[in-house]
């Protein structure tokens, strides 16, 4: 094979080997289909392409010392999806079948997984649409699930740094009763202006609020917000964010580590109060936050004068990493080993 430079690899597609495609068609599910092919043949009238039925998850696998390979919470990602296709009327995937496509995709791309110590991975893309023809506004009776694989790179080229991020209140991301909390593509096709209107103006992302009263924190960016404070881990609870794994993992670790978890509102002052902020996702895992500007009232919140994250994310981090890539003991079940 070609030469990887694992180290300077970006966060982008790359063709590998394979991809695994299952079709549901006649009311049921059909095998597992390897293609070696990256394009698909859709028929022009796909509700995909025209009323957005699509969803999407990520999740990433890790080669360890042991040179073994391990997938994170897979079964987790499998649930997910299921809930973002009962959000916009789809037909949901069983978990089995969500998995064994996952493991088959990763396998048959084994070559492409990044050697242990690189700081790559192996990112996994499951995603599944509406491929039935209808002009007529109703949900499709077909449906193409497609698991790609592409290695990408580490995150923070340079080490772990902190980014700043903008609140900007002429933007929503989603509302309170819509499709915020499933992860589909429209959402994100909602959210470029901003991302592109933060990123001109030097921020790494925009730090949205509740689209409803501008009160309480939501999201940065397309990742999930997270607070230290007094020994305690603060996440915000709302019905427009999406439910992070990696934040439901880091939860978990934080009271591990003694410290308090609290999921609750959290109103945009209380900005004011912690001593370290986060955007945590599967991408970066957790992305130290330097400053948060606030574009409409000129209140900048600063967290770190250095560029290095707090002492609190520091250890979330690396605890979860070192499962992950199986330097530390899996104890919560979180790591699929593949055979
Ligand atoms: C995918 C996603 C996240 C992060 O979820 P993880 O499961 O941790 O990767 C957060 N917010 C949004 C809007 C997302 O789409």
């Amino acid at each position: 094979m070609e030469h990887i430079d694992w180290a300077n690899l970006g966060f982008g597609y790359m063709k590998t080997d394979y991809n695994v495609r299952c079709t549901f068609k006649n009311g049921e599910w059909g095998e597992l289909e390897v293609h070696d092919d990256e394009y698909l043949q859709l028929h022009m009238a796909a509700t995909c392409l025209h009323y957005g039925q699509e969803v999407f998850e990520g999740l990433k696998a890790f080669r360890g010392k042991d040179g073994k390979v391990r997938i994170f919470r897979m079964d987790e990602n499998a649930k997910r999806m299921q809930n973002s296709c009962e959000g916009i009327l789809m037909k949901q995937l069983p978990s089995s079948i969500f998995e064994e496509a996952v493991k088959k995709a990763v396998k048959l791309n084994e070559r492409f997984i990044p050697p242990y110590g690189s700081g790559a991975t192996l990112y996994i893309r499951p995603f599944m649409f509406g491929i039935s023809p209808q002009l007529g506004v109703r949900p499709a009776s077909e449906y193409l699930f497609i698991v790609l694989v592409a290695p990408v790179g580490p995150y923070f080229k340079g080490g772990f740094a902190t980014t700043p991020f903008v609140i900007m209140r002429q933007y929503d991301r989603s509302a309170p009763l819509g499709t915020g909390k499933y992860k589909v593509g429209g959402n994100y096709a909602a959210s470029l202006v901003a991302g592109e209107h933060a990123h001109k103006l030097g921020y790494s992302n925009i730090f949205y609020l509740d689209a409803k009263e501008k009160k309480y924190i939501d999201e940065c960016g397309a990742a999930n917000f997270f607070g230290i404070k007094n020994n305690t881990y603060v996440t915000p609870e709302s019905t427009s964010i999406l439910p992070s794994i990696t934040n439901k993992s880091l939860m978990v670790l934080a009271e591990d580590m003694g410290l308090k978890v609290e999921r609750r509102h959290v109103p945009v002052e209380e900005l004011a109060t912690f001593e370290e902020v986060g955007a945590c996702g599967t991408a970066a895992v957790i992305s130290p936050i330097e400053r948060i500007d606030d574009y409409d009232t000129g209140i900048s919140y600063t967290f770190s004068k250095d560029g290095k994250p707090g002492p609190v994310s520091d250890k979330l981090y690396h605890k979860l990493v070192a499962i992950q890539c199986g330097d530390e003991p899996d104890t919560h079940g979180w790591v699929t080993v593949l055979d």
